[in-house]
Parts: structure tokens; C-alpha cells; sequence
């Protein structure tokens, strides 16, 4: 983690070819374009790797969630039960498309414990959105057979997970749609970019016009299509699907690396006493960005997050972040939404002025993790397991 390590002659020579025609669009320019169709391309190599029948890329993985909500038909005054860690952008595609964001705790797996989820389930909820955090994956069996005892919608926000599995199927696969990011600091990176990955074709056709000013793109040309229903420009350039296109190809070679060397700094600290590590429901199918594990107690993984620093190495201690968790989200509990729906929406938001969450805290409060790196040299990474153990030692 992150593709961006290891740009080269592979990316330059897909944005070459898109140079070379002048048509940095995605769609229309039949003939200037001669052939060369990048982003249809990568929705192809999405498909075929991920094993699902449709792929709409986006501009981003956040456009991916609110182009999934709005084809899945969430909208105003729904309730999407998601969890109090993730990136922000989870809640602010809720806002966006008018719903309301409802928090639930997370458990050791670092997101939704089921029993909180069940807990939260109102007559106004209508999808239950797991975030797959740091690489791996939630508790889909448990999640998807409550989604199905109560009639719910299931979106996995896999932004953070291209590429990792759950019990042999691809993370955003398994629920009625998925999202991925390909911003600059994700698994494979085209700058900025997303997409939505559905098994389901009547979603998918409403995440296609979503993307693109509700064009039904069954035109004989782009002045040809109809407008079933209106959209927005959420669209991918030629230019970022062809890096995207480049660095999807070498995702096998990224997940093998990182798997060994997480293997590598997991085993080195597996043997200090007191550590305990992330809960994976599926540990084969974790794609290996990040080490997450336990101190036990929260002082504990203040010191060892400060002796790991120390040490030169990156330590990521959600608990105090801004982006990734609940405690210190202050625009999430003034919730200052600038949509049509802001009245409503602010009266369901009071509850979060005052509201805490000692089970996550209880999590997040020891919880590090430490990101995984593609260039590291079998020298480098035994090197860092020994730092890295040795500083959470000197915490304990
Ligand atoms: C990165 C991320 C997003 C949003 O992706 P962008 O491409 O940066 O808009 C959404 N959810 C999670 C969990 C993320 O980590």
C-alpha cells in the first residue's frame, strides 16, 4: 500500500496511448478516438477480476458511494446504519443523497459489530453499510443474514479493500452493490477515481446514467441518447482510467507483496505478551495494507504509538484522528449539511451532540496500525519488524 510506490513504464504507456489520440474523455469521439477506450477497458479488467457482471467507474470513491446510494434508491429521511470508524467520506455520501447517518458501534473486526447493527434497526432503516477498513474485511455472513431477516439493503463500502476477498469473493461483491476508491493513497491509484461494482443490471444501469447526466448511452451517437432520469457528472477521464488500468494489472504482484512482508512484521510482534491483533473473519482474503492490533489499555497505545514514531516508523492511532473516527468528527456532530433535506436532516443529527460510544472507544482507544509498503527489501522489512516490535515492547 499504495500503488503510487511503484508508478512506471506500464502507466506511462496507457496515458501515452490516450495522449497520443487527444480525446481525454470517456465517451463520444468515436472516430478521433481509434479504438482506444480506457475507461470502458478498466470497467472490463474490474469486472473480470473481481468476478461480478458490472463496474461503473466514477471520479472518485466517494461520488462511487452517492452514484450506489442514489441507484439503490436510499434518499431522504432513510436511515443507513454504518459504523463510527471509517474515512469521512462514508457519512458524507449519506448527506448527500438526504439520509440520515445512523452510527453504530464497532467490534475487534474494526467495524459494525453485528448485535449493534440488530440494535439499531428502526422502521426507518433501509441499508446497513459496512466499511471495509485498512484492507480487510467485515463480518459479511453475520451482517448479510441480518440485511436479509429484515428486508435491508447491504452496501459494503470496500473503498479501502480493492482486492481482498471474503470466503473467496471479491470484497463489494457480496452485498447489492460495493464501492472502491482509486485515490492517490488507496491500493491502486489513478489520482482520483472510483467505482461501483453490482451484481444486480437494473442498479448498474442507474449507476451508468447517474454518472453522466442521465444518459442512457444507447444512442447511435452521444447527441442520440435519451435521458431516462437526471444525473450528475460524476465521470472518470481517459487519463486516470488509463493509469488505473495499468495498476489493476499489477494488483497481484501488490497483494503478494504485501502479504509477505505484513507477515513479516505480524510475527515479530505476535510474541510480545499483551498484544492481540485485529479480528479477520476471513484472514486469506485480507489484502495486507495495513498491521492493526491491540495494546491493552489505552495508555499503553499512546506510549507504544510515541516509541514507534520515535523509531521512525508510521503509526496510525485512530482513536485522536479527525478523518477516521467518530470522537473527534466536530462536523459530523454540528452536522452543518448544505443539502435541500438540512432541516430534517439536523433534527435527527441532535441525538450525536451528546451521544458517545464506550464499546468503540474501548476498541479504537488501543488500536494501531502501521501501514504496509510494496518497495520494502527483505533486508528493510526484517529490519522494521525488529524496530517496530522492539518500540510496542518498550510501551508495555
Ligand atoms: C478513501 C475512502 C473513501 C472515498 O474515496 P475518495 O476516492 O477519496 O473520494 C470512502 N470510504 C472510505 C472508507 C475511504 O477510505
Amino acid at each position: 500500500m499504495p500503488g503510487y510506490e511503484l508508478f512506471g513504464h506500464a502507466e506511462r504507456k496507457e496515458v501515452n496511448e490516450v495522449l497520443e489520440t487527444g480525446i481525454l474523455m470517456r465517451y463520444g469521439f468515436d472516430g478521433p478516438r481509434k479504438g482506444i477506450w480506457k475507461a470502458k477497458e478498466l470497467e472490463h479488467e474490474i469486472s473480470k477480476r473481481l468476478n461480478v457482471p458490472y463496474t461503473q467507474l466514477t471520479s472518485s470513491g466517494t461520488s462511487a458511494l452517492t452514484t450506489a446510494m442514489a441507484a439503490l434508491g436510499l434518499g431522504a429521511g432513510d436511515e443507513i446504519i454504518m459504523p463510527t470508524f471509517t474515512f469521512v467520506a462514508s457519512f458524507e455520501s449519506v448527506f448527500s443523497v438526504g439520509a440520515i447517518p445512523v452510527l453504530v458501534d464497532v467490534d475487534d473486526t474494526l467495524t459494525l459489530d453485528p448485535k449493534a447493527v440488530e440494535a439499531a434497526i428502526t422502521p426507518r432503516t433501509k441499508c446497513v453499510m459496512p466499511v471495509h477498513m485498512c484492507g480487510a474485511m467485515a463480518d459479511l455472513d453475520a451482517l448479510k443474514a441480518i440485511c436479509e431477516k429484515h428486508n435491508l439493503i447491504l452496501l459494503e463500502d470496500a473503498c479501502q479493500s480493492f482486492g481482498a476477498t471474503y470466503k473467496g469473493k471479491a470484497l463489494g461483491s457480496i452485498g447489492h452493490a460495493g464501492t472502491f476508491s482509486f485515490d492517490f493513497v488507496k491500493t491502486i491509484t489513478c489520482a482520483e477515481g472510483g467505482a461501483v461494482i453490482t451484481n444486480d443490471k437494473e442498479v448498474y444501469v442507474k449507476c451508468d446514467g447517474y454518472t453522466d447526466h442521465g444518459h442512457d448511452h444507447l444512442g447511435v451517437d452521444r447527441g442520440a441518447d435519451l435521458h431516462p432520469f437526471i444525473g450528475y457528472n460524476y465521470r472518470i477521464s481517459e487519463l486516470h482510467a488509463a493509469v488505473g488500468l495499468a495498476q489493476v494489472r499489477r494488483l497481484d504482484d501488490f497483494l503478494a507483496t504485501q502479504r509477505a512482508n505484513k507477515k513479516v512484521l505480524k510475527d515479530a510482534v505476535a510474541a510480545i505478551p499483551g498484544v492481540t491483533f485485529r479480528r479477520l473473519p476471513d484472514e486469506a482474503g485480507d489484502s495486507a495494507t495495513f498491521l492493526s492490533f491491540f495494546l491493552p489499555t489505552e495508555e499503553a497505545a499512546r506510549k507504544a504509538t510515541a516509541a514507534i514514531k520515535a523509531a521512525g516508523l508510521p503509526a496510525f492511532f485512530w482513536f485522536d484522528n479527525n478523518w477516521h473516527y467518530f470522537r473527534q468528527w466536530q462536523h459530523f456532530k454540528q452536522s452543518a449539511v448544505l443539502t435541500p433535506f438540512a432541516a430534517q436532516l439536523q433534527q435527527a443529527m441532535e441525538v450525536y451532540k451528546t451521544r458517545t460510544f464506550p464499546a468503540s472507544d474501548a476498541i479504537m482507544g488501543r488500536c494501531i496500525s502501521t501501514p504496509i509498503n510494496l518497495t520494502w527489501s527483505k533486508e528493510e522489512t526484517a529490519a522494521r519488524a525488529k524496530k517496530l516490535a522492539e518500540a510496542i515492547q518498550s510501551a508495555l
